[in-house]
């Protein structure tokens, strides 16, 4: 299939962009076009304008300042795998990214795409809003920084206005506690059926964070984890609204659970 008639405009700048989305008719920005290409050559997507904002090289760094790492939204998904301050800094984010489609897909998609695209099944949304990531949202309205926690508001939807632009991630560091992370997929490279991260802390408290399983990602937060580590994701999971067979998603939750919670286990004991 091939997309409808659309105009394009490359963008120059941040302040180009946000202008365009606001002044163009149906304007949509495009990064890596990893998932709105397809979307508009199945025709479920028709903007009358596609603004550009992959040549912003500007917004593809990774800096550390002040106890916060930024991410620029336009670094693609390899360079989450493969930056060292990343690794160094938050490794569990790296790890989950090279889960993430396969090496052409990762080298052209972004973060900034991936996270205002919010596929319930994507690594990244889960990963930030389990690192309690806040994200900075620009538009010629001004500039506003909304949690990730709060960005998620179901299937495919967000809280990013239709004029508004993702232009970096801030990760406080270091992380409190360790993280594991785990993943289900049919083939290496699809989506995930099912995943999550855990969080564990020195005082046996922590959070787990699914994905994969609903609409969005599922953060729940927990006291201590008993012997029976299974019985707490089971009943973390009971008020999760699950997307589809329903005995199967749970169950492949609580194995995902379990492998995560064993990984940020192992990080504590290195
Ligand atoms: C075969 C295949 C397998 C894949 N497998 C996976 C996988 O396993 N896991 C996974 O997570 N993803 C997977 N993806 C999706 C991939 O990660 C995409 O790159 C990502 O979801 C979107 O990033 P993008 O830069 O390509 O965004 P685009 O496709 O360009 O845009 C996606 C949406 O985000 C908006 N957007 C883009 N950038 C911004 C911004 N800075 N601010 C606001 N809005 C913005 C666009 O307007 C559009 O609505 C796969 C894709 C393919 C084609």
């Amino acid at each position: 299939m091939k997309p409808a008639p659309f105009q394009y405009h490359r963008a120059v700048s941040v302040d180009d962009a946000v202008t365009a989305l606001a002044t163009l008719p149906d304007a949509k920005l495009i990064a890596g076009g990893q998932s709105l290409i397809p979307l508009m050559n199945f025709r479920m997507s028709r903007p009358q304008t596609l603004v550009d904002i992959s040549h912003l090289d500007n917004l593809a760094s990774v800096t550390l300042s002040d106890g916060v790492l930024v991410l620029g939204a336009l670094l693609p998904h390899q360079r989450l795998c493969e930056d060292a301050l990343i690794r160094e800094q938050v490794p569990v984010l790296a790890e989950a990214a090279q889960h993430i489609g396969h090496w052409a897909i990762r080298t052209r998609g972004t973060l900034g795409g991936s996270l205002a695209h919010a596929d319930p099944a994507a690594e990244l949304p889960a990963a930030m809003v389990a690192l309690d990531a806040e994200f900075v949202l620009r538009s010629v309205r001004g500039t506003r920084t909304v949690a990730a926690r709060d960005f998620y508001l179901g299937f495919l939807t967000t809280d990013l206005a239709a004029d508004e632009m993702l232009t970096e991630v801030r990760i406080p560091v270091p992380p409190q506690g360790w993280y594991g992370f785990a993943e289900v997929a049919r083939r290496a490279g699809d989506f995930a059926l099912a995943g999550a991260y855990v969080q564990v802390r020195d005082d046996g408290g922590g959070s787990v964070t699914w994905f994969g399983i609903s609409g969005g990602p599922e953060r729940r937060e927990f006291e201590s984890v008993p012997e029976d580590a299974a019985a707490l994701w089971r009943e973390l999971l009971a008020d999760v609204d699950v997307t589809d067979d329903d005995d199967y998603r749970r169950h492949l939750g609580v194995l995902v659970a379990d492998w995560a919670y064993r990984r940020a286990q192992g990080e504590a004991q290195r």
